[in-house]
């Protein structure tokens, strides 16, 4: 993600902020244009936006931001929803009277705009299509129940988490458990988000035959794939063919993978890239630094550029996280066929881009 400025000061200010850290002036979001504004005083209830981007429109708050202090995304004057872009998406929440659990919702509301910030500028469509045919992407975030365990999962459009995910010590607990190297809420949104936009990207489309190809064949039994993965572990050649073990499971789950790992390139290359980060790893003393290119999500965007840009950051960024004494940030490594599903994915959301 591109990192933001107070329009009134000048201050470095971030996503989720909704006072500027040293001025004071209150901030919104804007997703219509995606940036994070100044807001000024426009009339009861109703702010004026000094974003550029925004040219002087008028805002009001999400009711969520109002009520509850979780979201500071603002809505257009003439959007008649109460709540904004993101929150207006939401089936279920999370159960208030639970203690804990605005917080828990808090959480995971920040990880959720966080992927739909990316999906919005990535130009990916979050709406209903064909007449409803296709439904909106959706949320439910629930709690486990006495004998029904809720399982992080997605289906037509829904996804569904288990909010335990916010809480860190489940997390981690998990991820252990599971002997996964990287588990996250932005992960998991993000893994989900694949099964919505393999049916609305893939599935029945001319895309579906080159899916094939590089991912396998979906139509193999996906309850008997999973319940083989968790008896009897990943293939032992999955390092060669999938960006992760649990990749391994079904073409499915592979593309989900892939798909999430690909999110996760996007924004962690653009905040680089906004932040103005050079990196040289095989000559550090050279003045010739390789400046991340500035990116974003263009139709000239090329994949092999930004590969290019990412490997040699990742480097970097895992030998910054060695020097605090933490665990590599990047634990990944892509094999030659994870590039080429890569690749696939970034076309894919090029053509959905120039459509
Ligand atoms: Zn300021
Ligand atoms: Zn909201
Ligand atoms: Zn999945």
């Amino acid at each position: 993600m591109k990192c933001f400025h107070c329009d009134n000061c000048g201050m470095m200010v971030f996503f989720k902020n909704d006072l500027c850290i040293k001025c004071g002036h209150p901030l919104g979001f804007l997703p219509d244009v995606l940036d994070l504004s100044e807001l000024e005083t426009a009339s009861e209830n109703q702010w004026r936006a000094s974003s550029s981007l925004a040219q002087k429109r008028v805002y009001r708050n999400c009711a969520n931001g109002q009520q509850y202090k979780i979201c500071n995304w603002m809505i257009p004057e003439n959007d008649s929803n109460p709540l904004c872009a993101a929150c207006r998406l939401n089936e279920v929440i999370p159960n208030l009277a639970e203690n804990k659990n605005l917080e828990r919702w808090e959480k995971l509301e920040l990880a959720k705009r966080r992927c739909l910030y990316t999906f919005l500028k990535l130009g990916l469509p979050v709406e209903n299509a064909r007449g409803g045919k296709q439904p909106s992407l959706r949320f439910r975030f629930l709690e486990d129940e006495e004998n029904s365990p809720v399982k992080t999962g997605h289906q037509d459009g829904v996804i569904t988490v288990n909010i335990a995910e916010a809480d860190d010590d489940e997390r981690e607990h998990r991820r252990l458990t599971l002997h996964e190297p990287y588990r996250t809420v932005v992960g998991h949104l993000r893994h989900e988000s694949g099964h919505f936009y393999w049916d609305r990207l893939i599935a029945n489309s001319p895309n579906q035959k080159r899916f094939r190809e590089l991912f396998g064949d979906e139509t193999a039994d996906y309850d008997a794939a999973l319940q083989n993965y968790y008896k009897q572990g990943p293939s032992a050649d999955w390092q060669g063919r999938t960006v992760t073990a649990y990749a391994s499971s079904h073409p499915w789950e592979d593309w989900a993978e892939t798909w999430a790992h690909y999110l996760h390139i996007m924004d962690t290359l653009e905040t680089a890239a906004s932040f103005g980060v050079s990196v040289n790893p095989d000559n550090a003393a050279n003045d010739a630094s390789q400046k991340i290119s500035p990116i974003m999500f263009n139709e000239q965007m090329d994949f092999d550029k930004m590969l290019e840009g990412w490997i040699p950051l990742t480097c970097a960024l895992n030998s910054i996280n060695h020097g605090m004494g933490l665990s590599d940030l990047y634990p990944f490594v892509i094999p030659p066929a994870v590039v080429e599903k890569l690749r696939f994915i970034h076309q894919v959301i090029k053509s959905v881009r120039s459509n």
